[in-house]
């Protein structure tokens, strides 16, 4: 018999599988009542019933392991506390490499999981073989041992999720499909079934593939596709080890792992194509695809010569069954944007089980405290852009995030389908000057400028890319002459009303009240201090003000902003990105190129640092603004978009008399390395106080009543215990990109959150934090200690600074 639907929860989770019956044992575990989990179907009906059990470690970011480490917690805890097994077994996994670059990704990976207290350790095709006798290694460079990672059955652990859910009181309630989301005033307030409504304070949508459907029911885009995803499990192999080690075999697109008393060969493998973009079938449930051997033969018939027992083995099952996948590779996990209280976790990108148990203890404390307990930006809800959920895009970016899965992640690598989609105004222009173009956000960006007979694509290294000498002397123009950038994918927001200024000074931490034509640096934090956005705030008269974003953050500063409006407050948010095309014209001689298409004063006495106003420049009107990404003396250009042709032309007819050189993001990055200017989501984010980034400068410690002034001042008082460093390696040959280890004395202190290869240092320059030995270390301590960066398993000295290496006294933007 049906249960009864309750009339009010505290949580709804929608969706029985590993992900929703993991956030549901962890609230009622953190001794929430009235939880309650409401399945389409049955538990673990969706994708999970069928997934292979892998639990390996190797993820691509420091927050992506963290969650898996949490999942092994789970796993291991589970079945003494429920009573129910999780199948879980510590067999390690191997990951093999052919080749030097093979070899070198999966070092880099070791590395950067050693940042994370994960044991990895690099071992030569020989002991891959002792470890995994059947495999053929004759062909390998070497493979990558990880001994604590295992596997265990998905659906076994869904259901101890279940009973240790039940047992802690969770209201588990199968067959009963949640078809609406109710909301009020910008909250989610409950869900609907066809049983009735639940009012809910908190609602969690864990739906697995069908996520993009309960997204859209909440106005929620969550861009999801389902692709067609298969592995092998063969008859029975007389002799076969127990508990051998998982194999990634990523020259073939393979996994295999012992699978009763056979093995089950698994494929990450190119060619993958979508299921039901237009809609999953309503009935769909235990889904079984079509096999599809044509398809998949070929993979396995090279798996043969990689484990040769496999061709006098025969096939038991040939399984293909969807799983969601997104479009940059990393699932969403957080609050969604635009709806208060409604928690998403989804696209898992078929590595849903072994981040399962983690990804909902990470759910359930975040609701229970507040605030997400690890530092997660890169699985951020809102870094969706509107395109990423049409169902032609998805269906061609998704299916190549398969097809890369288990291809070489290179440095800077660009994705090739569903391009050219949102393109700035002078696209045409800075393609003419040959910019080789990246991607963010479906923004064509100029990464850097091949010089005529130079062709215009990547070749891929670890090491110096080919348009290393390009960029650098874009970046050398820069420095010395003039550059100029085409940034106007940049975020614009313009906030205006009655009370714009007041809402903009609780959520700055700078004093935004200043005369209108200053631009303010600043960050919003939250109640705990942590960096929620890095912004810079012009403020254009008494009650309108403009807010500059990175194209990646947009979509999460205006849901910031948009949440921070009072109840009775007047003020208006408005997205005006592709209303203004933006050049920063860059460098000692920007002075002297501008002046003289221009009439107005730009002398330092007139147009002093961080100011801002409207010029004419060729026969328009441009906002100029006197800041800097680079560290030079420059202006950035805001133009109307009519008018962003007429002004870069100008701009390179007069620029050549002054040694003007387009520049692209690679040069931008190498000149904001040198600077030790931070990113949001790399250097900073929620979990990284101003304080420990560095940037006490840039917070109104006099201002009362900013979002995060208490704890910041708690902060300030008890003293930090960890700081942004940066770095510039001795190596000049090393370079680091991000995630690697810091030590220092030997000690292991923290990890790179980002770095580029400095042109005018000569030196890969990185930024890290460092966790000192307890709060209120003096900087000194930062500052001395031999450091040491660890790249490929290899050490590499640092020289750390807690000033900028370049420039430290900011001399010549204010020149
Ligand atoms: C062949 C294959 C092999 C895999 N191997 C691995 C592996 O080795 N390791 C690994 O980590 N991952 C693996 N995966 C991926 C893994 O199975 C998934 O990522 C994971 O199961 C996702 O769990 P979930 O809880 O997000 O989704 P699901 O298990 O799909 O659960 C979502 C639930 O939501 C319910 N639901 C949907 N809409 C509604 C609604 N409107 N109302 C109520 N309920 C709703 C569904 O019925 C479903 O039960 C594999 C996947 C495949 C296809």
């Amino acid at each position: 018999m049906k249960q009864a639907l309750p009339d009010r929860a505290r949580v709804v989770v929608i969706g029985g599988g590993v992900v929703g019956t993991s956030t549901a044992y962890h609230l009622a575990r953190r001794g929430w009542p009235d939880v309650v989990l409401l399945d389409r179907k049955r538990l673990t009906s969706g994708t999970t019933w069928h997934a292979a059990g892998l639990i390996t470690q190797a993820r691509p970011t420091f927050g992506t392991r963290e969650v898996v480490r949490r999942s092994l917690a789970v796993f291991k805890s589970l079945p003494e506390e429920t009573g129910f097994a999780t199948g879980f077994e510590e067999t390690g996994t191997l990951h093999l490499a052919d080749s030097a670059e093979r070899l070198e990704e999966l070092r880099r990976q070791a590395s950067a999981a050693r940042a994370n207290g994960i044991t990895a350790d690099v071992i030569s095709a020989e002991r891959a073989g002792e470890l995994y006798p059947l495999l053929y290694t004759a062909d390998l460079a070497g493979a990558v041992y990880y001994p604590d990672d295992g596997r265990g059955n998905a659906t076994d652990t869904t259901m101890a999720l279940a009973a240790g859910a039940r047992q802690h009181g969770v209201r588990i309630l199968e067959n009963t499909p949640v078809t609406g989301i109710i909301r009020r005033d910008g909250q989610v307030a409950g869900v609907r079934t066809a049983d009735g409504d639940i009012e809910a304070e908190y609602v969690v949508a864990a739906a697995g593939m069908w996520g993009r459907e309960v997204g859209a029911m909440a106005g929620v885009a969550i861009p999801l596709q389902a692709l067609a995803h298969y592995y092998v499990i063969t008859e029975a192999i007389g002799g076969l080890a127990p508990g051998l080690p998982t194999i990634k075999t990523a020259p073939d697109y393979a996994y295999v792992k012992n699978e009763g008393a056979g093995l089950m060969v698994g494929f990450f493998e190119p060619g993958s194509y979508p299921w039901a973009s237009r809609g999953i079938p309503a009935d769909a449930e235990f889904t079984r695809l079509p096999e599809d051997w044509e398809h998949l033969g070929p993979f396995y018939e090279t798996m043969t010569k990689r484990l040769p027992v496999l061709a006098e083995t025969g096939i038991r099952l040939h399984f293909c069954g969807p799983e969601s996948f997104t479009p940059d590779g990393l699932y969403h996990l957080g609050e969604a944007p635009g709806l208060r209280n409604f928690f998403v976790a989804a696209g898992f990108n078929s590595v849903g089980f072994l981040s399962g148990p983690g990804a909902g203890s990470v759910l359930a404390d975040w609701i229970v405290d507040g605030r997400s307990p690890l530092d997660l930006p890169e699985a951020d809800p809102r870094r969706v852009a509107p395109h990423e959920t049409s169902r032609r895009f998805l269906e061609q970016r998704v299916t190549e995030t398969l097809d890369l899965a288990y291809e070489i992640h290179w440095p800077y690598q660009q994705r090739e389908s569903a391009r050219g989609l949102r393109r700035s105004p002078l696209h045409d222009r800075v393609a003419a000057a040959g910019a080789v173009f990246g991607e963010l956000l479906g923004w064509e960006r100029a990464n850097w400028y091949a010089p005529a007979g130079v062709p215009r694509r990547y070749e891929y290294s670890f090491g110096r890319q080919n348009w290393f000498e390009h960029s650098a002397l874009e970046h050398k123009a820069v420095r010395e002459a003039v550059g100029l950038l085409d940034t106007s994918s940049f975020g614009k927001l313009l906030v205006q009303g009655r009370d714009a200024l007041a809402l903009l000074q609780r959520v700055c931490a700078g004093d935004v009240a200043v005369e209108p034509g200053r631009i303010v640096y600043t960050q919003w934090l939250n109640a705990h201090g942590g960096i929620e956005a890095d912004v810079t705030v012009t403020r254009l008269d008494e009650t309108r003000f403009l807010v500059l974003s990175g194209p990646a953050t947009l979509a999460r500063d205006r849901d910031w902003l948009e949440r921070g409006i009072a109840a009775g407050e007047f003020a208006v948010v408005t997205d005006i990105s592709t209303s203004l095309a933006m050049i920063p014209v860059m460098g000692p001689s920007s002075r002297m190129l501008l002046q003289s298409l221009t009439d107005a004063d730009l002398s330092d006495a007139a147009f002093p640092f961080g100011t801002s106003r409207e010029i004419d420049l060729g026969c328009g009107f441009v906002r100029a603004t006197r800041i800097t990404y680079v560290g030079e003396l420059g202006w950035e250009l805001l133009i109307p978009a009519d008018l962003a042709v007429h002004v870069y032309d100008t701009l390179v007819a007069a620029g050549a008399g002054f040694g003007l050189r387009p520049a692209g993001y690679h040069a931008l990055d190498s000149l904001r390395m040198e600077k030790a200017y931070r990113s949001w989501g790399h250097d900073i984010s929620g979990g990284d106080t101003p304080l420990e980034a560095g940037l006490g400068f840039a917070v109104a410690w006099d201002k009362p009543g900013f979002t995060g002034r208490d704890a910041l001042l708690r902060l300030r008082e008890a003293g930090v215990s960890r700081r942004l460093v940066q770095f510039a390696l001795a190596d000049p040959d090393a370079l680091a990109y991000h995630d690697e280890p810091v030590y220092r004395d030997g000690a292991l202190v923290g990890r790179v959150s980002s770095a580029a290869y400095g042109h005018t240092l000569g030196r890969c320059v990185a930024l890290g934090y460092v966790t000192a030995p307890e709060p209120g270390t003096p900087p000194a301590w930062y500052r001395s200690g031999t450091y040491e960066i660890e790249i490929a398993g290899d050490r590499v000295g640092a020289d750390a600074s807690l000033r900028p290496l370049y420039d430290p006294g900011s001399e010549r933007p204010r020149s």
